[in-house]
């Protein structure tokens, strides 16, 4: 089947060819002696017109048939400037049904009121849907533009395998099991991170995988338990050096896909400036409402509520700037419960009027705190300022970030098209898990200690800060990496500060330790979500948009209908029976 043209393609210039062209019917529209058709495909559209010698056909003719026609080419009486071909319409002197359709469940087009699962079960119609075509076309340039640049600088894209050992990112894992190996499983990759290590010690030096990654988490609305990560690892390259390539990655791929000059070097903060300032570690630093320290002023207060806190704890408030009219009692209590929510103990607020406070917060300040408030966070008339105090500091920031992000979304609307970007370094090596009463890594166990903080590794571990950078772009967290550990009893350290038993440590790192004994060079990486990329730079609303075949939020595909049930003489072969709940 021959096109000379496709449906994107022709212009004022073409006017007199003869052309022929396939493509799905988009819409007809019946005027009498003349019926109309817009032809599509993933180029484009083209309007097709039908004298009345073609009424049997025509009269068949639905939406989604598959067309093949020829015809000439004629320039439009009414041009649509909304359309690339809008200048012309091709009169057509052949038709044939390629293919017909039955009525489809969702009209095609780019805007629609389906349900997102009636959309995913019937995913191969939504994508015909011009704006998905568009969203992997895009994901298909980002992923493009990866490559070059990364190929340019003599990086090699490895693949490593999917059925593995488990490497630990934080989440559960995915298992399979093993038909061969009686009782045994695979566990299917967090992340490549063990074999990128493994291919420095080979002396591969600089590698990269547009890599597909498993996680068994619960879902989020940029979560999905299969996604794809662009990882990065190189050997003898400094942090810096790591990151001035990233941030040459990023300009590049601003610059391809949407033509945009990204400013660098982009800025850095440390973790503890973005918990001051944002509460959170990935930041959107153009929302306003951040975070001030009014721990000072709380220092002797004597409040029922406060006291406890005063002396010892961190006190944040976040202002907003003549809003006190616009929050009703019940938003407020909206913004209160997303507070607790998050890990704060409580939500107080007040409302600047004549000059002073009404609103909680009048009970429990004294005229000298109100105005010691009033000049540090220069208070207006109709700004209400809000108020949280915890005695860890993080768990405040994290209270508070979450309220400025609440606050964000009904106040403020940012540029989508515009990008926010930022490193955060400077993170602590660990973290405390209360629940398992352990300390956890904050990236992971392979992360480097900064040399001057070794010597707390002993004596105060969360007092150790790490060789780990992350990079943030409109607040999400687009990527992480760190400098890794390449020495043995560094390595054997850190995992037993995480509460690996030395019999633990050898069943699932031994490989991996072992390797450390033959000349290990220093190295370090990164890794980035392509789904985030995907989904920040088509301004999408959510990653399921940016990937072809998504689950939905219960892990489930709606079209295949998988996880299902495996047949009986399955679970025999595997060595596995199902009991009941
Ligand atoms: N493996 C890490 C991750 O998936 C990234 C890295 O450290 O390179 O987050």
């Amino acid at each position: 089947m021959k096109r000379t043209h496709n449906n994107g393609e022709l212009r004022l210039s073409d006017v007199s060819k003869e052309v022929s062209l396939i493509g799905w019917v988009a819409k007809k529209r019946n005027l009498g002696n003349l019926v109309f058709i817009d032809l599509r495909d993933r180029y484009g559209y083209t309007q097709l017109v039908f004298d009345s010698s073609f009424e049997e056909i025509t009269n068949k003719i639905k939406n989604e048939y598959v067309l093949n026609v020829k015809g000439i080419v004629v320039k439009r009486k009414d041009a649509n400037s909304n359309l690339a071909t809008g200048e012309i319409e091709v009169n057509v002197t052949f038709v044939n049904i390629v293919n017909t359709s039955e009525l489809t469940p969702f009209i095609i087009a780019d805007k629609t009121d389906a349900l997102e699962d009636t959309r995913l079960k019937y995913r191969y119609l939504d994508l015909r849907r011009p704006v998905m075509q568009e969203n992997l076309i895009t994901r298909h340039k980002i992923t493009k533009s990866m490559r070059n640049y990364l190929d340019n600088l003599d990086f090699i894209e490895i693949e490593t395998p999917l059925l593995t050992k488990a490497t630990p990112e934080g989440a559960r894992d995915y298992l399979v099991p093993s038909r061969i190996n009686a009782g045994k499983f695979y566990a299917l990759p967090q992340s490549p991170q063990l074999f990128k290590q493994l291919l420095m010690i080979s002396g591969l030096e600089r590698y990269y995988q547009i890599a597909r990654c498993f996680r068994d988490e619960d879902l989020r609305s940029d979560r999905q338990p299969d996604f794809t990560q662009l990882d990065i690892e190189t050997s003898f390259m400094s942090e810096s050096e790591i990151m001035d390539l990233v941030e040459g990655l990023f300009l590049n791929i601003l610059k391809d896909v949407k033509g945009y000059d990204l400013k660098l070097p982009l800025r850095k903060f440390t973790y503890k400036e973005v918990m001051d300032t944002y509460g959170s570690d990935k930041p959107d630093t153009r929302l306003g409402f951040e975070l001030q320290d009014v721990s000072e002023i709380f220092a002797n207060n004597n409040s029922d509520l406060l006291k406890d806190t005063a002396a010892d704890g961190t006190f944040k408030a976040i202002v907003g700037k003549g809003l006190a009219s616009d929050l009703s009692r019940k938003d407020i209590d909206a913004l209160t419960l997303e507070v607790k929510k998050n890990g704060g103990s409580f939500l107080t607020f007040g409302k600047v009027s004549d000059n002073t406070f009404t609103g909680a917060l009048t009970k429990l300040v004294s005229k000298e705190e109100e105005s010691e408030l009033f000049s540090k966070l220069n208070l207006e008339e109709n700004d209400i300022v809000f108020l949280s105090a915890h005695l860890s500091w993080e768990k405040v920031c994290k209270a508070m970030g979450a309220l400025r992000n609440e606050l964000a979304r009904r106040f403020v609307s940012v540029d989508k098209s515009d990008y926010d970007m930022l490193w955060v370094v400077d993170f602590p090596l660990f973290e405390y898990d209360e629940e398992k009463g352990t300390y956890t890594s904050t990236h992971h166990p392979f992360t480097r200690p900064y040399d001057e903080d070794i010597k707390y590794l002993d004596t105060d571990p969360s007092k150790v800060r790490a060789h780990h950078y992350d990079l943030v772009m409109n607040g999400y967290e687009l990527g992480s990496g760190s400098l890794r550990i390449y020495n043995e009893a560094m390595q054997k350290k850190v995992f037993e500060i995480i509460g690996l038993s030395d019999e633990e440590i050898e069943n699932q790192f031994g490989f991996f330790i072992n390797a450390f004994k033959y000349g290990t060079p220093p190295h370090g990486g990164v890794a980035f979500g392509l789904d985030r990329i995907a989904l920040i730079l088509t301004e999408s609303e959510t990653i399921r948009d940016v990937i072809a075949f998504p689950k939905n939020a219960s892990a489930v595909c709606p079209m295949s209908e998988a996880p299902s049930l495996a047949s009986a003489k399955q679970l025999k072969e595997l060595h596995i029976k199902i009991e009941k709940e």
